[in-house]
C-alpha cells in the first residue's frame, strides 16, 4: 500500500463516474476531496425517470450510490466548479475562478457531457413550438407530471421519435454516433405505448444502434409486444398547423417514398457532447480535435490524461457511454491513480 499515507486524490464531478472513483478511492484507503459545481451528487441521474435497458427507476440507482458516499475519507466540496487545474511542481493545484480551493496529488476528472441544444438544428423547431421537446425534457415529464402529456384531458393520438439529433450530422460538424440515444428513444417509445395504448408511436431512424447489453432485446420488444413502428428515413422539417399540431415531412429510405405525419409530441433525440465547463488541464492540448471530449493518453492502456502526469479520466467527459461503462471508469481511474501514486 501507500508508504505515505498523507497521499490525496481530488476527484472533479459527482455523477456515476465520480462518485464510483470517489468511492473506490476510499475503499482503497485514500483520502478522496471531491468536487461537483453542483451542490447534489448524481449528475444526470437526477434527470431521468427509468433507465435502459431494465427500466429500473432512476432514483433508486442514485439512492443506491448515494448509500456508498458516506465515509469518513471523503471530504466533500460541491457547490464550486473547478476549471483548471495547474501543475505547481508535481503539486496539481485546482482553481476555480483564478483562485486556487485546493491541492491534491493525483486528480481524477469525471466531468461528463451536455445534451445537444437542439436549437442548433432549426429544421425540428425545437424552441419554437412548445410540442417540440427533447429526450431528457421527456425524461423530466414523466418523473415528475406525467399528465403534462396529455393534450386537453386526453392522452395524445400520436408521438415521432426523431433519431441522431446532433449526432452523426456533418452540416453540424459533429461526425461521431452518440451510442445511446438509440435504446433512449426504444425505451421512451415503450413507456409511450404502455402510459397510453391508444397512442400510435412511431421512430424515425437512420439505422438502429442497439449495442448494450439487453439493448436489442428491448429493440425486439418494442415492436413485437408494444407495436412500436420504426420508419428508416431522415426528417426533413417540422412545421405546425392550424391545431396546433406538429405536421412531419421525411422520406421512408426503405420504401423509397416520401412520409408526412401529424403528430401531437415530436421527441428529438439529442447526442451528447463535451461538457461545456469542461476543466482546462494544465496548458496541453488533452482533447480530442476531431469530437472535443477528452482523449487517454493511451486508449488502449488506461484513462491517463493526453499529456499530463497525474491526472487521469473517468466517464463520459471522454465520450457518449452509458451508466454501468461509466461506474467501471471510474472504478479503474481510482486503481489507476493509486498505482500512480505507489509508483512515483
Ligand atoms: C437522454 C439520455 C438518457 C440516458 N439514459 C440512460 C439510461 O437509462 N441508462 C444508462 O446507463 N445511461 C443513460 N444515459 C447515459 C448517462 O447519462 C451517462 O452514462 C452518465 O450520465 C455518465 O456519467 P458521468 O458521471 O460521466 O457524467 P454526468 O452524469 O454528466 O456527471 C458529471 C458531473 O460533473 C459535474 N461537473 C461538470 N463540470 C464540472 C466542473 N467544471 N467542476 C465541478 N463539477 C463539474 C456535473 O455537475 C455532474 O454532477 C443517458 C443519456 C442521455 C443523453
Ligand atoms: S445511438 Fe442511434 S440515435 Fe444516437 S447517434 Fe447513434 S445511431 Fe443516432
Amino acid at each position: 500500500m501507500l508508504e505515505n499515507e498523507n497521499h490525496r486524490i481530488a476527484v472533479i464531478g459527482a455523477g456515476p463516474a465520480g462518485i464510483s472513483a470517489a468511492v473506490t478511492a476510499a475503499e482503497l484507503g485514500i483520502d478522496v476531496d471531491w468536487y461537483d459545481k453542483a451542490d447534489q451528487i448524481g449528475g444526470k441521474l437526477n434527470d431521468y425517470y427509468q433507465l435502459f435497458p431494465d427500466r429500473t427507476s432512476a432514483n433508486k440507482v442514485l439512492q443506491e450510490f448515494d448509500d456508498q458516499t458516506g465515509t469518513a475519507r471523503i471530504h466533500k466540496h460541491f457547490g464550486k466548479a473547478i476549471n483548471h487545474i495547474r501543475n505547481d511542481h508535481g503539486r496539481l493545484m485546482l482553481m476555480s475562478d483564478q483562485e486556487a480551493v485546493g491541492s491534491a496529488d493525483s486528480v481524477i476528472v469525471a466531468t461528463g457531457f451536455d445534451f445537444f441544444d437542439a436549437r442548433n438544428k432549426e429544421e425540428f423547431g425545437y424552441g419554437i413550438y412548445n410540442q417540440v421537446i427533447t429526450s431528457p425534457e421527456l425524461e423530466q415529464k414523466l418523473r415528475t407530471n406525467p399528465d403534462s402529456l396529455k393534450i386537453d384531458g386526453a392522452a395524445p393520438a400520436n408521438i415521432a421519435f426523431v433519431h441522431c439529433v446532433g449526432s452523426r450530422d456533418q452540416q453540424i460538424g459533429i461526425n461521431y454516433c452518440s451510442r445511446l440515444c438509440c435504446v433512449t428513444g426504444i425505451k421512451q417509445a415503450i413507456e409511450m405505448r404502455e402510459m397510453f395504448p391508444s397512442c400510435r408511436v412511431v421512430n424515425f431512424y437512420i439505422d438502429i444502434r442497439a449495442f448494450g447489453s439487453g439493448y436489442e432485446e428491448l429493440y425486439r420488444e418494442a415492436q413485437e409486444k408494444h407495436q412500436v413502428q420504426f420508419i428508416r428515413g431522415r426528417v426533413s422539417e417540422a412545421s405546425e398547423n392550424q391545431q396546433h399540431r406538429i405536421v412531419l415531412k421525411a422520406e421512408d429510405t426503405l420504401m423509397g417514398r416520401p412520409v408526412k405525419i401529424t403528430v401531437d409530441w415530436l421527441v428529438l433525440l439529442i447526442g451528447m457532447v463535451p461538457s461545456c465547463t469542461q476543466v482546462q488541464v494544465a496548458d496541453h492540448p488533452c482533447t480530442d480535435q476531431e469530437t472535443g471530449f477528452l482523449k487517454a493518453a493511451n486508449a488502449f492502456a488506461g484513462n491517463r490524461l493526453a499529456g499530463q502526469t497525474g491526472v487521469f479520466m473517468a466517464g463520459a467527459c471522454g465520450g457518449p457511454m452509458s451508466i454501468p461503462e461509466a461506474a467501471a471508469s471510474g472504478r479503474a481511474a481510482a486503481a489507476e491513480a493509486l498505482q500512480y501514486l505507489i509508483n512515483r
